[in-house]
């Protein structure tokens, strides 16, 4: 039932007008006019997202021991690029409109793979979604990296990519890790950070952006040992989900990609999808993508990316298992989880550990100085405990439960005359309105 009314509320327009009206998410470029497929974070998102990424790195980094964090560059040498096949396969099917120029991406005008070919797409009698007429141009590759020129010479030969995922930093980085901290396999490196796809139409909210960001593990395991390690993660990767970030489970599903559809680096891939307000969609994905970076690096570097396993005398260029998230579609998860409404009443039942703010304080009236100094002292103290505290004092005490309850915080502390008499405040709960008297030292 609860979860029934949470589907049917949380539609696509009332979140991106609650995180545009509370802070949370902007349009990128607002002020001038947008730009497309680029989205800002306001004060409050910035905290949330902050928080769905500490959790992350604290669940797969801190919590384990066979985990590393990394940082790599953005820009790195376009032969990466070559190497992993990126510049050559990179593309998304782009079909043009011959009669209103538009273009769109061809899979996504039809229930086709990415392979889809003209052939298939001409059969299907697809009409355009902005003229409605069917004359169709012939399907054709784009790739979807982000040119630009390094240095003070823009030719051919200073081009170089932003990068369209965060994986090869860590590839290339695997023979630095191995021979500084020397790790026994099975291990991940963990990195956090930007990704750019010039995605052909960016569209539903952050869920398609053309600028995102990522948080990928590489695993390295004995190739022989691939299966398990890959059923292992797939359960941590649940665990994260519906644990770490209180996603419902009956709204993630796996999905195993039939070959044709898989990347081309990919031997299996599972999909986890999420329902979504605009459908059933990829929330992440996990491939076993083989020892095709490390052999490709090992190939087109000149540089050993061998394995010398100390414990077997095995020697071996590992495989990987590949969990990727996308932070913006987890942060869509858990906002599209999260949105409730109750009569007028608009709530975001965000988990505690992921709610930019656990308390606010707040004097039951603004003008009273007394109420005022005592509530300071109250936000004080629990700012000093909790971190994640706000205040407010502005509007009638309605509206500032009003606002609360959107941004998602659990608990509201108000400080009133009787408090000055006994020490006690009353404490809102979020999610059932109902209050209680509470001693400050309980608090
Ligand atoms: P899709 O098929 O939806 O385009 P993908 O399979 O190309 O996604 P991957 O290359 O596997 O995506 O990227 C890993 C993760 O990065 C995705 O599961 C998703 O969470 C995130 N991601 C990919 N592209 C975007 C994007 N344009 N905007 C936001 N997140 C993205």
């Amino acid at each position: 039932m609860y979860a029934t009314i949470i589907y049917i509320m949380g539609k696509l327009e009332d979140i991106v007008s609650l995180c545009k009206r509370r802070g949370f998410i902007f349009p990128g470029s607002d002020v001038y006019g947008g730009m497309a497929g680029t989205w800002d974070y306001g004060p409050l998102g910035v905290m949330l997202k902050r928080k769905v990424m500490q959790s992350w790195w604290n669940f797969w980094v801190d919590q384990r021991d066979d985990m590393y964090g990394i940082d790599a560059a953005i820009i790195m040498n376009p032969k990466t690029w070559r190497a992993s096949g990126h510049v050559d396969t990179f593309n998304d099917p782009l079909v043009e409109c011959k009669a209103c120029h538009n273009r769109f991406r061809a899979d996504h005008l039809g229930d086709f793979g990415e392979g889809v070919t003209t052939e298939e797409f001409i059969k299907a009698d697809i009409k355009c979604p902005n003229c409605g007429k069917k004359d169709w141009d012939e399907i054709k590759k784009f790739n979807m990296m982000f040119e630009t020129h390094v240095g003070a010479v823009s030719d051919d030969t200073s081009i170089a990519y932003l990068r369209p995922e965060t994986a090869q930093g860590i590839f290339t980085n695997f023979k630095n890790v191995v021979d500084t901290i020397y790790p026994d396999l099975p291990f991940g490196l963990c990195q956090q950070g930007k990704a750019f796809r010039n995605e052909i139409s960016p569209r539903d909210f952050v869920f398609r952006s053309r600028e995102f960001e990522q948080m990928e593990i590489e695993y390295f395991v004995n190739p022989k040992e691939w299966e398990q390690n890959f059923d292992k993660l797939l359960a941590s990767c649940h665990a994260f989900l519906e644990e770490t970030m209180g996603l419902p489970v009956d709204k993630i599903h796996d999905l195993e990609v039939p070959a044709e559809d898989r990347a081309h680096y990919s031997k299996r891939t599972i999909d986890i999808e999420f329902d979504y307000p605009i459908g059933c969609e990829e929330l992440m994905g996990i491939a076993y993508r083989t020892d095709f970076d490390l052999g490709n690096i090992d190939r087109e570097s000149g540089k050993s990316m061998v394995y010398r396993d100390k414990n077997t005398g095995e020697s071996f260029i590992p495989h990987v298992i590949e969990p990727s998230f996308g932070v913006e579609r987890l942060l869509m998860a858990v906002l599209t989880s999260a949105y409730w409404e109750d009569g007028d009443r608009v709530v975001l039942r965000l988990p505690e550990n992921l709610a930019p703010y656990r308390f606010c304080v707040s004097p039951l009236l603004k003008n009273k100085p007394e109420l005022v100094k005592k509530a300071q002292e109250v936000y004080h103290q629990l700012k000093d405990k909790y971190t994640f505290v706000t205040w407010d004092d502005s509007g009638n005490i309605g509206k500032r439960y009003k606002k609360q309850d959107e941004i998602g915080t659990p608990k509201c502390v108000v400080v009133d005359f009787d408090t000055l008499e006994d020490d006690t405040v009353t404490v809102r709960d979020r999610d059932t309105t109902e209050q209680v008297r509470i001693k400050i030292a309980e608090l």
